[in-house]
């Protein structure tokens, strides 16, 4: 199972997760586009994977939430590199709140992001892939799809939804040979997490430490963190699989936290 010369689109790869799964894509000669919302870090990360190699990489701006963006920069793609052969819906961002005080326009943008994101660009890319005759969408879920905590209803609601998204286009893709998966990872060191647990203690009225080993870590069976290159390795899996014998599925990599 090779990307070898494979175009994969990922978004939110200017940071986090989506960064390090660019990365080990490049490491397995991929032509991997750095879709994100900050221009300057995509150009930058693109460089940088491209002087690792062996494959390589661009970064273009689109924020996921805007159609016109989303297709612009697919149709920039697929002049460039001729197709899409993998999307990686990996965009995100977390807003925590109570439910009584959570803002409603933070809600719909959390929504907006997750799941309009979602739909916006596997809409844009699944016509080249059904072109094509092949494929593989991976959306970045969570253990909040699966699971829920306390602050997080637009984050579970939004990471749950991508499940049913996934479960249809997999049916619908299966003719043309298009595959979709998600992933579901537990707590990532990463800036959306750091940036997590001020807020949660604030919230909670507990202190960062107790928010990172009873709220985050309380129920992984070694309280671990699990890591990029953990998550990268699993969208690697799910990317290069060659049959829809792995379709609809989701996959939950979190230190055993949340066991299906
Ligand atoms: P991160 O903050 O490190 O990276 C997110 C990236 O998304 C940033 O580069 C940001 O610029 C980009 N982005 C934000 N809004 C965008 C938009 N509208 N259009 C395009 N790009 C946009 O976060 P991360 O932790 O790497 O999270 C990546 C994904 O993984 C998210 O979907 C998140 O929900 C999911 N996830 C994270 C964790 C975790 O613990 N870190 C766990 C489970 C799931």
């Amino acid at each position: 199972m090779t990307l070898k010369d494979k175009v994969c689109i990922i978004t939110g790869a200017a940071s986090g997760i989506g960064q390090g799964i660019a990365r080990r894509f490049v490491a397995g000669g991929a032509k991997v586009v750095i879709a994100d919302l900050k221009r300057e870090a995509a150009t930058r990360t693109a460089e940088e994977l491209t002087k690792a190699g062996p494959g390589e990489a661009i970064g273009i701006e689109m924020d996921v939430t805007s159609e016109d963006q989303v297709n612009a920069g697919v149709e920039a793609v697929v002049k460039k590199w001729g197709g899409v052969d993998v999307l990686v819906s990996n965009a995100g961002v977390q807003i925590v709140h109570k439910l009584e005080s959570f803002p409603y326009d933070d809600w719909k943008k959390m929504l907006s992001i997750h799941l309009d994101g979602a739909f916006l660009t596997s809409k844009a890319c699944l016509p080249h892939m059904y072109k094509k005759g092949s494929g593989s969408i991976i959306f970045m879920g969570s253990v909040h799809s699966k699971e829920a905590s306390p602050l997080k209803s637009a984050y579970v609601t939004a990471k749950h939804g991508l499940l049913g998204l996934s479960r249809v286009i997999a049916k619908e893709g299966a003719e043309h040979g298009v595959r979709t998966n998600v992933i579901c990872p537990g707590f990532v060191k990463t800036p959306l997490v750091e940036k997590q647990i001020p807020q949660q203690a604030q919230e909670l009225g507990i202190s960062e430490k107790q928010v990172i080993e009873q709220v985050m870590l309380g129920q992984t069976v070694d309280k671990e963190f699990t890591t990029i290159e953990d998550v990268a390795e699993i969208a690697h899996v799910f990317a290069s699989f060659p049959t829809n014998a792995l379709t609809g599925q989701s996959l939950v990599v979190s230190h055993g936290w949340f066991m299906d």
